[in-house]
């Protein structure tokens, strides 16, 4: 019985190589410096697919994949059809934010019913947020920096990661509200679940025996 493991290029693959060894899966190449999107190990019935982190979720849902690993910041975004998650790895930790200019009275612009605009490549968690607070946005969705939005006037706030808050505070933005917080979860297509039970079971168990816990 074969198994596709979809995963990402950067945080998630670098965090994911203790996890995999656990499992005794070591990739036979580097997706950083190979070309190449489907990557071998050195197990014959294990095979890693390298897809955009937000296309992980698509992957598993259609049985391209047995397996992914993706952030519940995407997961949330994809709506999770046609796939259990099984594990919360601890892996890519951050938060999503809320976080507007330096000197932007947010509470008070709240305070005063005020429509915002908030640019965000997560628009469905950033209108879940303000529907839950009764705060009348209009959501302008992006695909990557978002926050340069507020600086040139396309939006009010923006709903991003944060990790250190550099790049924030590198843009003189500022975290006004903590929406979630977020790591990497294993994802399993619902049929392969079922399938390939005998194949995938030992990896959820090995990924379990190391995940490492809360912080
Ligand atoms: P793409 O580059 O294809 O648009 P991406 O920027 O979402 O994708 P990554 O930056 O590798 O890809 O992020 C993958 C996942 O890692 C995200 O979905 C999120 O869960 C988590 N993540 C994103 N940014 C950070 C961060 N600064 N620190 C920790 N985890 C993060
Ligand atoms: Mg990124």
């Amino acid at each position: 019985m074969k198994l596709t493991i979809a995963l990402s290029k950067g945080r998630i693959f670098e965090e994911t190589l203790p996890l995999l060894a656990a499992a005794g899966i070591v990739p036979a190449e580097d997706p950083e410096s190979s070309r190449k999107l489907i990557i071998g190990t050195n197990r014959d019935d294990v095979r890693l697919v390298i897809v955009r982190a937000s296309d992980v979720p698509t992957y598993v849902q259609y049985g391209a994949a047995d397996l992914g690993i993706a952030g519940r910041d995407v997961l949330i975004e994809h709506g999770g059809d046609g796939l259990y998650q099984m594990l919360d790895l601890n892996i890519a930790r951050c938060k999503m934010m809320v976080a507007v200019p330096e000197g932007f009275d947010y509470d008070a612009a709240v305070k005063k019913g005020a429509r915002l605009k908030v640019a965000s490549k997560y628009p469905l968690i950033a209108r879940e947020h303000f529907a839950k607070k009764g705060v009348h946005v209009d959501i302008i969705k992006l695909y990557g920096s978002m926050e340069l939005a507020p600086l040139v006037g396309l939006s009010d706030a923006i709903v991003d990661l944060v990790s250190t808050g550099g790049t924030l505070k590198a843009n003189r933005l500022t975290s006004v509200e903590h929406i979630l917080d977020i790591s990497s979860r294993l994802v399993v297509n619902q049929a392969a679940l079922k399938l390939k039970y005998g194949a995938i079971q030992p990896v959820l168990d090995a990924f379990s025996s190391v995940v490492r816990q809360g912080e």
